[in-house]
């Protein structure tokens, strides 16, 4: 049985990176990878420009300028913000400015309006600046033809505001990785359905499908497939028409009717891995298929119970799901040191993985274990958890008050 770190080794190993780009508009790109480096086409700032509300001066002019010796300098024009100034600062005379207004020539420095008064057409200097204070230099920022963005950012609210100010209106992106998802198992039915004795709601499908989701890939949901070795063989081939990965649950572990494994053998894949030492989980097959149309489709056969599903997903999906997506170097998992509040108990043969709550305190991180049962099973205190606390394998005890790795989640 493969430790946590081995398996997920491998598994990053297994993923291709993205090679092709597609051109989404600017509007589209939230979440999305750029696929290629964006340089600048412009300088920024755009034009000298002023970090302040005040007078535009030459700093030969004022800078003796204090309370007891004020400056007085005539003020030639307004500059609003969005306008060209129409002429020079000559020696003894001042500009009005705003913030953002562009610097006239003959200026060099701002002073701010807090430290002038105004009478009619002069301006009063009351402290001198210091030189080029307030101005905001034209390619300070970033120059036309410097990188702007590298290739693999993940794209959010800075980045897009970013690429507008560069007016790149089509962006370069990665296509997103299609996953499809399938459930496995006699008992399940769709969440409309009246479950007879023995029942359940295929859950899994659910929480999955908003998974990869947020991993920033397309789930393509296939539903539930029953315990049947031609279903199963016949969704899987299906699945692999329509997706670059699958992601199923349930059916993987040794019971009479997890087909799994040997079905993803007879279709010519080769299995990798077949059982981690993490709990819950432990019953957890990655698959590849052969090379076709430039890819090698992953398949993640997940344990079924609801807890073991999503924890596997964290810890070993998600974060190849990040790098097949093309996104940087860091797929994650997202773990940090934090002070436990209860007891974390564990059998110490596997690395096990306890959900509740991660919160920021003003002494530094906090982890709450979720009231409740911890099995596998229980999903219902899954709910409202953000956070998973990590005990190592030796480990069977890290008592409260003790800092352990909790891995974010949410
Ligand atoms: P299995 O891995 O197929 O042996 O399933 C283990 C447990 O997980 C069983 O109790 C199943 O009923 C439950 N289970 C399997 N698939 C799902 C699913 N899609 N949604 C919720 N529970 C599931
Ligand atoms: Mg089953």
């Amino acid at each position: 049985m493969l430790s946590v770190t081995e398996a997920a080794a491998t598994i990053l190993d297994l993923v291709l990176l993205p090679t092709e780009a597609e051109q989404v508009s600017l509007d589209a790109a939230l979440g999305r990878i750029l696929a290629q480096p964006i340089p600048s086409p412009l300088d920024f700032p755009h034009w000298d420009n002023s970090a302040m509300d005040g007078y535009a001066v030459r700093y030969a002019d004022v800078q003796g300028a204090s309370a007891e010796q004020p400056q007085s300098l005539t003020v030639v024009e307004t500059i609003p913000a969005g306008r060209s100034p129409t002429r020079p600062v000559g020696p003894g005379q001042a500009a009005r400015i705003l913030t953002g207004s562009m610097l006239p020539a003959g200026a060099d420095t701002v002073v701010m309006q807090e430290v002038t008064q105004r009478e009619g057409d002069r301006v009063i200097v009351l402290e001198a600046p210091t030189t080029q204070q307030f101005v905001r230099h034209r390619g300070s920022y970033c120059r036309a033809g410097d990188p702007l963005m590298a290739a693999g950012q993940l794209i959010g609210g800075p980045e897009l505001a970013v690429l507008a100010s560069a007016q790149c209106l089509q962006v370069p992106v990665f296509p997103q990785p299609r996953v499809a998802i399938l459930s496995t198992g006699d008992e399940l039915v769709g969440p409309g359905t009246p479950l007879q004795p023995g029942q359940i709601v295929d859950s899994n499908q659910y929480a999955l499908a908003a998974l990869v989701r947020q991993a920033g890939a397309i789930a393509v949901p296939l539903g539930i497939v029953p315990d049947q070795p031609q279903a199963l063989r016949a969704a899987i081939q299906t699945a692999l028409t329509q997706a670059d990965a699958i992601v199923s649950s349930g059916g993987v572990s040794v019971g009479d009717y997890d087909y799994v494994d040997e079905i993803l053998v007879e279709l010519g894949a080769t299995l990798h891995i077949r059982a981690v030492a993490v709990k819950p989980g432990k019953p957890l097959t990655v698959a590849t298929f052969p090379i076709a149309n430039g890819s090698a489709p992953l398949y993640f056969g997940l344990p079924g119970n609801p807890v073991s599903a999503l924890v596997t997903f964290w810890r070993f999906v998600a974060p190849a799901l990040r790098k097949r997506s093309g996104q940087g170097t860091d797929w994650g998992p997202m773990v940090v040191p934090a002070v436990t509040s209860h007891d974390l108990k564990a059998g110490g043969q596997r690395e096990t993985y306890l959900w509740g709550r991660l919160a920021m305190t003003a002494a530094g991180h906090r982890f709450e274990l979720a009231g409740g049962g911890h099995n596998s099973g229980n999903l219902i205190n899954l709910a409202g958890t953000n956070a998973l606390a990590v005990v190592p394998v030796g480990t069977k005890l890290i008592p409260a008050g003790e800092t352990a790795q909790v891995m974010v989640v949410g």
